[in-house]
C-alpha cells in the first residue's frame, strides 16, 4: 500500500500525499512496534467443496495495481510494486483459466496515477464482470522506514510488519458480496498457512487506520478506496504481502508463494461463483436493486455522482487513489 495517495481537490489544485508523507507529518511518539504474531501452523489446503457449475460463464477481473509509469511502492531491494503485482496476477490468471474460469480478464492499466484510476475503473465496468480482485503488495508509512545498502545502492526497508491484508468498501455497489468474497479469500489464505497483518487497526497508521471487519479472515473496511468504490461489481483488494520487509520480499518472489496465493484465489472464486445465482453478469447487474435515495446526505451523494460522470476532470476530496 506504499503509495496510497490522498487526493484533495481545492478548485483545480491537486494535492497528492503519498502514504508515508501523510503519516510523517504526524507526531511519531505514539508509534510503537507491534508484535509480529507467531506463524500459524501450516494446515492442509481446504478441499474444494463445491465446484461452481457456471465457471465458464463467470468473469473475474484481475486488476494489476498501479502502472509501469506510476509503479507504486518500492521494495526493500529497489524493485517496483507494479512488477510484483503483474507477476502475481499472471500466475493467478493462469490458475483461474486452468480451473475453467475461461472468461478471466487480466487487466493492466497504463499511464500516470490519477488518470489511470479512471481508465482502470471504466475498463473494468465495461467487462460485464461478476467480480473484481485488485492485486497489490504492501509497504509501510515513511516513519517506519530504515536504510540499508543492497547491491551497492542505498535502499529503504522495514522489517516491522509482514503478512497480507484484504480491503473492501462499504460504498461499493455490492458491499455484501464484496465482503463475502474477501472472507472466502482470507479463509483460503489462512488454511494455506498464510497469516494476515493486524497492524492496520493501530492508531499509528493515522489516515490509513482501518476497521477490521473480519478478524478471522483479515478483511478491513476501506470505503474511499477508488477502485473498490467505483467498480460496478463486487470488489476486493488484496495486499499480498509486504515488499518493504526484507524476508517477505524474498518469499513473495518465489513461485511457491505465488502459487499458494493463486490456489487460494481459485478456491475462493470457485466458492463465490457457486454461491451466486446462475445468471449472466449483466442480468445480475440489472436485477440488483438500486439504493433508494431519500436523505439530504444521499441527495448530495447523488449530485456528486452526477458530477463524476465527467471522468478525470473532477477530482474528489473523498477518494483514495490506489
Ligand atoms: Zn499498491
Amino acid at each position: 500500500m506504499g503509495d496510497f495517495g490522498r487526493i484533495a481537490a481545492v478548485a483545480a489544485a491537486l494535492l497528492v500525499l503519498p502514504f508515508g508523507m501523510a503519516s510523517a507529518q504526524t507526531p511519531d511518539a505514539a508509534a510503537a512496534p507491534t508484535e509480529t504474531p507467531a506463524p500459524a501452523a501450516v494446515a492442509a489446503p481446504a478441499p474444494v467443496q463445491a465446484a461452481c457449475a457456471t465457471r465458464a460463464d463467470f468473469r473475474v477481473v484481475l486488476d494489476v495495481g498501479h502502472t509501469a509509469k506510476s509503479p507504486g511502492a518500492r521494495s526493500a531491494r529497489g524493485a517496483d510494486e507494479f512488477d510484483f503485482n503483474l507477476r502475481l496476477a499472471k500466475v493467478i490468471d493462469r490458475a483461474l483459466r486452468d480451473a475453467g474460469f475461461a472468461r478471466t480478464v487480466l487487466m493492466v492499466t497504463e499511464g500516470p496515477g490519477v488518470r489511470s484510476m479512471y481508465v482502470r475503473v471504466a475498463k473494468a465496468n465495461e467487462l460485464d464482470a461478476n467480480l473484481l480482485l485488485s492485486i497489490h503488495h504492501d509497504s509501510v508509512p515513511d516513519r517506519f522506514i530504515e536504510r540499508w545498502e543492497f547491491n551497492g545502492r542505498k535502499e529503504s526497508y522495514s522489517d516491522r510488519f509482514k503478512g497480507h491484508s484484504l480491503f473492501v468498501s462499504d460504498d461499493n455497489v455490492d458491499p455484501k458480496d464484496s465482503l463475502k468474497f474477501a472472507h472466502l479469500l482470507g479463509e483460503q489464505l489462512k488454511v494455506r498457512g498464510l497469516q494476515y497483518t493486524p497492524h492496520y487497526t493501530e492508531s499509528f497508521m493515522g489516515h490509513y487506520q482501518h476497521k477490521l471487519l473480519d478478524a478471522e479472515a483479515g478483511v478491513y473496511r476501506y470505503d474511499t478506496l477508488f477502485v473498490l468504490k467505483k467498480s460496478q461489481m463486487p470488489a476486493a483488494l488484496l495486499e499480498a504481502g509486504s515488499i518493504a520487509n526484507r524476508d517477505e520480499e524474498l518469499a513473495l518472489e518465489t513461485p511457491e508463494r505465488q502459487q499458494l496465493t493463486a490456489a487460494a484465489v481459485v478456491a475462493a472464486v470457485d466458492a463465490f461463483c457457486a454461491s451466486q445465482p446462475q445468471k449472466p453478469a449483466t442480468q445480475i447487474a440489472r436485477a440488483r436493486p438500486r439504493p433508494v435515495l431519500q436523505t439530504a446526505h444521499a441527495r448530495r451523494h447523488l449530485r456528486r455522482r452526477t458530477a463524476e460522470a465527467s471522468p478525470v476532470a473532477v477530482v474528489q476530496s473523498n477518494l483514495d487513489m490506489h
